[in-house]
């Protein structure tokens, strides 16, 4: 790789594509003939807004986004998020959420403060390896709305057909596939995504949300920040932004449209993620976690027969240039995050690393 830089398998903040990184640099003294760095603009500049309104066209254009939705570009990354969705949506106090990992249970522990969670379908009983059948979910009239976690990425599992709502809206936390593949945006009432996983530096998040999802009736202990309407009646500039992050981010926004879209994206996904899966079903040493149907194209989590295994892997892979590769604490194990911009490359010689391990330590 140019650069010496190494292949980074991390969960987030993870890889950028190499040429967005490199136009930054080459903005990073004096953007666009302004005589400044974008980090020191002013959020109410002619220029910055010209670069937040680029950012949210081309966001639009990508994903195909419908006029009666809004985008927003809210701080406080993804974790925000699992609070402002219940203080902004529930009107009735009561929602349904499908538990599948770890991201959904920290959802469902913040919503729980917010109103009454009904957990209509959960993974639990296999260690969150697969995604229950949601065809035919028991969901109360009154339930505001139904949410998931679209991509899992601790446990690597990612929802392939969405939930069976019966009308209801659906919520889905995008994080870890945010733009990894097309999206049909009028399947959902809300998306959110925090970008330092598959777009790009940490601290924001989008939210893509139905305009008449947001309300002006809100209780008033919600602070002003944390209103959805706060940030659609002004454009995001409701108090300064995460102004780099938007400017990082519209990078990327136009990266995929010059590369042809979600759907080579998604392409190129499948591709990465095959290569991987396929060689950890075929070794005898390593087993991916979770169930063929259900695996994420984003975050692979594998193992060894042992957790002793499973770190001498890790120091090895250290050693060979590869970085980021252990599993999350909570779960133990090995995880490849091969998200939009790890080069087929690096899963590569990842798969190469992985092979002569394994025969080595026959
Ligand atoms: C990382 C992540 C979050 C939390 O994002 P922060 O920006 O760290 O708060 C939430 N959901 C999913 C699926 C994630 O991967």
């Amino acid at each position: 790789m140019k650069y010496d830089r190494t292949y980074n398998f991390s969960a987030g903040p993870a890889m950028m594509p190499e040429e967005v990184l490199e136009e930054i640099r080459d903005e990073m003294m004096n953007y666009q003939g302004s005589g400044m760095c974008v980090m020191e603009m002013s959020h109410r500049s002619k220029v910055f807004d010209q670069i937040i309104k680029e950012a949210e066209a081309d966001l639009r254009e990508v994903m195909n986004i419908p006029d009666n939705y809004k985008v927003l570009f809210v701080q406080g990354g993804g974790t925000l998020q699992f609070a402002m969705v219940p203080m902004n949506l529930m009107k009735n106090g009561k929602a349904v959420y499908i538990e599948t990992g770890s991201w959904s249970k920290k959802a469902i522990a913040e919503a729980k403060k917010y109103g009454e969670v009904i957990v209509a379908a959960s993974s639990k009983d296999k260690n969150f390896s697969y995604i229950p059948d949601c065809s035919d979910l028991d969901i109360p009239e009154d339930a505001d709305y139904v949410y998931i976690c679209e991509n899992e990425t601790i446990n690597g599992v990612t929802w392939n057909k969405l939930p069976n709502t019966k009308g209801h809206i659906l919520v889905s936390d995008q994080s870890s596939m945010f733009l990894s593949k097309p999206c049909n945006v009028s399947d959902y009432g809300l998306i959110w995504a925090g970008v330092q996983k598959n777009v790009g530096p940490a601290g924001m998040a989008v939210v893509i949300i139905r305009e008449d999802l947001i309300r002006d009736d809100l209780p008033h202990w919600v602070p002003t920040y944390m209103n959805y309407k706060t940030h659609a009646d002004s454009d995001s500039l409701y108090n300064t932004p995460n102004c780099w992050a938007i400017y990082c981010c519209g990078k990327v926004f136009k990266y995929l449209k010059k590369i042809g879209g979600l759907e080579v994206m998604h392409q190129r996904n499948l591709d990465k993620a095959n290569l991987l899966y396929d060689f950890l079903d075929h070794s005898k040493m390593f087993t991916a976690a979770v169930r063929p149907e259900d695996r994420s194209l984003m975050n692979v989590p594998f193992v060894t027969a042992t957790a002793e295994m499973d770190a001498e892997v890790v120091a090895a892979s250290k050693k060979a240039g590869f970085d980021n590769l252990k599993g999350h604490k909570s779960v133990g194990g090995l995880r490849a995050s091969i998200y939009n911009a790890m080069p087929k490359e690096g899963v590569v010689a990842l798969v190469d690393f992985l092979k002569k391990f394994e025969a080595e330590h026959k």
